[in-house]
């Protein structure tokens, strides 16, 4: 039996009745309740938006879980669902199926300068006085490498007891302004968070990242130059993961609570 989405056709995208416009979503807390499914309800209204304009997601996690929550709930690739695809936000990106070029955090700094990084990060810790260490003090991610003084395989309770430790003492901050000095000259972001560990990435790899491949996709031959971008997301404040681009002067930002806020305003601004 042929799904909705195996039978769904849409105008091709210089054929969109709204031809200059994209509609973005962020996926968690916007198109999806936080780390759950999309409803069926969302995922239609996404199919009939399509018809009118060209729209796309751009998540922070990586497209076997965008697929988990976008993709599978109709058993379809995620992929067929939007024109524009941006995992990772845009590190790994997709139009009309196609994949884009990608990038990646030793792409961005090279093998030399993440292994100087990756030494300087383990003797430090080496060195470190803490009550505890457990393991894996360094994640390689695609886009960035988190980093833990105590370890990622640290329990729960020895999480807390860490942050508690670390308030005092803050044994993280300091250890981000020696890579700062250090490093600093690579572009790097280094972002405290979370309870035991910082992340440390290229600057500018905030969501904005996606806007890159809009603008090179408008260069090509049959590109399109989108005029009006819109972003929804559901982290809009200083801090969220939605800020940058919702700030972004290239994009009209719109802040929901939830899925129920991002149909509600679909339904009003696309008239569906
Ligand atoms: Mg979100």
């Amino acid at each position: 039996m042929a799904t909705r989405s195996e039978i769904q056709t849409y105008p091709p995208l210089a054929e969109r009745p709204i031809k200059n416009t994209i509609v973005l979503f962020d996926v968690d807390g916007t198109l999806t309740p936080a780390r759950l499914d999309a409803s069926p309800e969302i995922l239609l209204l996404l199919s009939q938006l399509r018809q009118k304009v060209a729209i796309g997601f751009v998540g922070g996690s990586d497209l076997p879980k965008q697929q988990e929550q976008l993709g599978d709930p109709l058993r379809v690739p995620v992929t067929s669902l939007f024109d524009f695809c941006f995992s990772e936000n845009g590190l790994t990106a997709f139009k009309l199926g196609q994949p884009l070029p990608s990038n990646s955090f030793i792409k961005y700094i090279g093998e030399d300068n993440y292994k100087d990084l990756v030494k300087f990060v383990l003797h430090y810790i080496a060195d470190l006085d803490i009550p505890i260490k457990r393991g894996t003090f360094v994640e390689f991610r695609n886009g960035m490498v988190n980093v833990s003084p105590i370890g990622r395989n640290a329990s729960n309770e020895e999480r807390q007891e860490f942050e508690r430790f670390d308030k005092e003492r803050g044994v993280r901050r300091e250890m981000v302004e020696r890579l700062r000095e250090r490093f600093g000259h690579l572009g790097l972001t280094f972002s405290i968070g979370g309870q035991i560990s910082f992340d440390v990435f290229p600057t500018g790899w905030d969501k904005t990242y996606c806007l890159k491949h809009l603008e090179e996709d408008a260069k090509k031959d049959g590109g399109i130059e989108y005029t009006t971008i819109h972003f929804f997301g559901d982290k809009t404040m200083v801090g969220g993961n939605d800020y940058e681009i919702y700030e972004d002067p290239r994009t009209t930002g719109h802040s929901v609570k939830g899925p129920e806020d991002t149909i509600r305003e679909l339904k009003e601004m696309f008239d569906l």
